[in-house]
């Protein structure tokens, strides 16, 4: 098996990838910083190339986050997330997702940026996860998130484990005694591997020589 670099790799995931397998250091570093510092940015490169978010939006994960965090109910959860995407559609940047957080639930601006980082983050989680899927990639890497301090430490042990052996794409990676599709799968139940994660996944293609 070897990796197929060029035309398999798309989107943001093209990109990390790139770093990761190629160029390792510089622009994986940069992914990361990316991710941390202005995911508003990685948001806009991800809707700009096409991704399809519908289909994430729609998917229950990004109705956990909000329940998780706040307990809010059900209605609640649905007019954040419903806010949140209209905020997102029109490449409203980070700020505005946290108003409109605040304005609905009247939590504090920290944990405002709080859910709407971790609810925006499921969404593009498994809308990356769905591409992947979609664009035929054949396997995945775990990519821990780099905020000091915040690194979960059974998320820096699956980058290291699945690093030289990726993950066939299926199936789940197995992240502290977690089954997770990908970082931020607040569906499998395990919330705890979910909340405040920023690790990212990585999809490539795997051919046979
Ligand atoms: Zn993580």
């Amino acid at each position: 098996m070897k990796a197929e670099l060029g035309g398999g790799w798309h989107g943001l995931l093209a990109d990390a990838a790139r770093y990761c397998y190629v160029g390792f250091a510089v622009r994986w570093t940069g992914i990361r910083c990316c991710l941390t510092a202005a995911p508003d940015r990685c948001l806009k490169d991800t809707v700009g190339k096409g991704t399809d978010l519908a289909a994430a939006w729609e998917a229950e994960n990004t109705f956990l986050a909000t329940k998780i965090l706040v307990n809010a109910d059900a209605q609640t959860c649905d007019a954040v997330r419903n806010a949140l995407r209209e905020v997102v559609e029109r490449q409203g940047e980070g700020r505005k997702q946290a108003d409109c957080v605040q304005r609905i639930l009247g939590v504090g601006r920290d944990q405002a940026i709080r859910i709407a980082g971790n609810i925006v983050g499921a969404v593009l989680a498994e809308a990356g996860y769905r591409r992947a899927i979609e664009a035929g990639m054949t396997h995945k890497l775990w990519l821990r998130s780099p905020s000091p301090g915040k690194t979960k430490p059974g998320h820096q042990e699956a980058e290291a484990r699945y690093r030289p052996e990726p993950c066939p794409i299926k199936r789940p990676f197995l992240v502290n005694g977690a089954a997770l599709r990908f970082p931020r799968d607040f569906l499998s139940g395990n919330w705890d591997e979910c909340i405040d994660c920023n690790c990212i996944m990585i999809a490539k293609r795997l051919v046979k020589n």
